[in-house]
């Protein structure tokens, strides 16, 4: 399987309540998933950006699929952390810096695109047992990305599992086994993003998305 660690150090995606880049969240959560996978024989995980773009040029989300179909992975899962539109930020100054924050939405999101070549429900099947490990483990879905506000309306798949159609999304959709991406939690929100740094927090996230895994697994074989 491989493991797509959300943007790089140059492009580090979202930013936290108190400035933390978005691909610290992301590596260190792909890192929990595959000390979480170590001791499931089926699983044999492969990071994607850490091991083929060291010192490299950043890879785009189309060569990040295209590097998962290379390796043959059998489920490819990109890593993500969560914000909310610019106008729902609130804007604070502190020891001469900016920080941006938001109390408006917190909980993770899945996401899938329809528009795979293994089939449009193969990203689906793989959300559905992942949606149920989180929820069973009490993780809340965020609504927002479903919400009919710019820069949204995404299709809601399963509004209990919070998983929505993100059909044109390049690292889902090259992709040739089944996909998804998780925002694991919104960093904007202060108090989200404090749990989220926990390192006990993101071996608890690791161990319910592995847990998904293998029951989806065992429904492949089954
Ligand atoms: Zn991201």
């Amino acid at each position: 399987m491989a493991i797509d660690v959300g943007h790089s150090p140059d492009s580090p995606g979202a930013i936290s309540a108190s400035g933390v880049p978005e691909f610290a969240f992301n590596r260190a959560l792909s890192h929990a998933l595959v000390e979480a996978l170590a001791s499931k024989p089926d699983f044999k995980p492969v990071l994607l950006t850490l091991s083929a773009n060291r010192g490299q040029t950043p890879l785009t989300p189309r060569a990040r699929a295209e590097q998962a179909n290379a390796l043959g992975a059998d489920l490819l899962i990109s890593v993500h952390h969560d914000s909310v539109q610019p106008r729902d930020l609130t804007e604070v100054h502190k020891h001469g810096k900016t920080f941006r924050y938001s109390r408006y939405a917190q909980g993770y999101s899945l996401f899938v695109s329809r528009d795979q070549s293994c089939g449009e429900d193969g990203g689906l099947r793989l959300a559905l047992p992942v949606g149920d490990a989180l929820q069973t483990r009490g993780y809340r879905a965020t609504g927002h990305h479903a919400e009919d506000i710019d820069g949204e309306h995404r299709p809601c798949l399963d509004p209990v599992r919070g998983i929505d159609a993100f059909d044109r999304l390049a690292v889902l959709r090259h992709a040739r086994m089944p996909a998804l991406l998780i925002e694991a939690g919104v960093i904007a929100h202060p108090e989200e993003e404090a749990e989220l740094a926990k390192a006990s927090a993101q071996r608890r996230m690791a161990g319910a998305l592995a847990a998904g895994l293998v029951a989806w697994r065992q429904e492949a074989e089954g």
